[in-house]
């Protein structure tokens, strides 16, 4: 199996060492070529609008929409953001496959990087230790949508923290941070699976 990352700006290399912990092969993905030889993607946490350019500069936009449209593809924070159909503002460079509806830097100025442990659906009980980063969080879940789309964690106010639709999956925090190897199994188990 081999599981490319977006290796555009951000998180990419802490992904890559996850992926390469679970004796799966890591493939930086700059270039519309290097989404042939792959079976999945990850979109790395980082700043979505620095992504969004680099990738309409590079001609990559419509080639990921394709990939993802098709194939797996985890969104992790900014990821989380470039995969959503809907941002709330309309000129910067999205995916946008996703049916939810996300909000950018949902948490404010003050609290705008913490730690929780949130339990998530599907990895097992143990809480995992979520990063949050200048989180976005998921607003709404859009009805009616096909697949379904399916909340695997939200904060005790509600707030939703992850969710998968069909073969896509986004998370809000940063699981390529700690050492819980967990939800990178999810993907990969996801990979597996189609
Ligand atoms: N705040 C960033 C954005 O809007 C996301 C932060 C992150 O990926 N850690 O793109």
């Amino acid at each position: 199996m081999k599981i490319g990352v977006l290796a555009l700006q951000g998180a990419f290399i802490e992904h890559e060492s996850k992926l390469a912990e679970l004796g799966i092969q890591p493939v930086q993905v700059r270039l519309a070529e290097h989404l042939q030889d792959i079976d999945a993607l990850i979109i790395p946490g980082g700043e979505s609008t620095t992504i969004g350019k680099l990738a309409t500069q590079y001609g990559l936009i419509e080639p990921l929409r394709e990939f993802a449209r098709q194939k797996p593809t985890w969104g992790t924070c900014a990821g989380m953001i470039f995969l959503a159909k809907d941002i709330g503002i309309d000129r910067q460079p999205i995916l946008g496959l996703m049916d939810i509806k996300v909000n950018r830097n949902a948490f404010g100025r003050q609290i705008d990087s913490f730690e929780q442990d949130i339990e998530i659906n599907g990895i097992g009980d143990a809480p995992f230790h979520a990063v949050f980063i200048r989180a976005p969080i998921i607003s709404e879940v859009m009805e009616h949508a096909h697949p379904e789309v399916e909340v695997l964690a939200a904060l005790d106010d509600g707030r939703i923290v992850a969710a998968q639709q069909g073969h896509l999956l986004a998370t809000a925090f940063h699981p390529e941070l700690t050492d819980d190897q967990r939800l990178h199994r999810y993907f990969a188990s996801m990979v597996q699976s189609t």
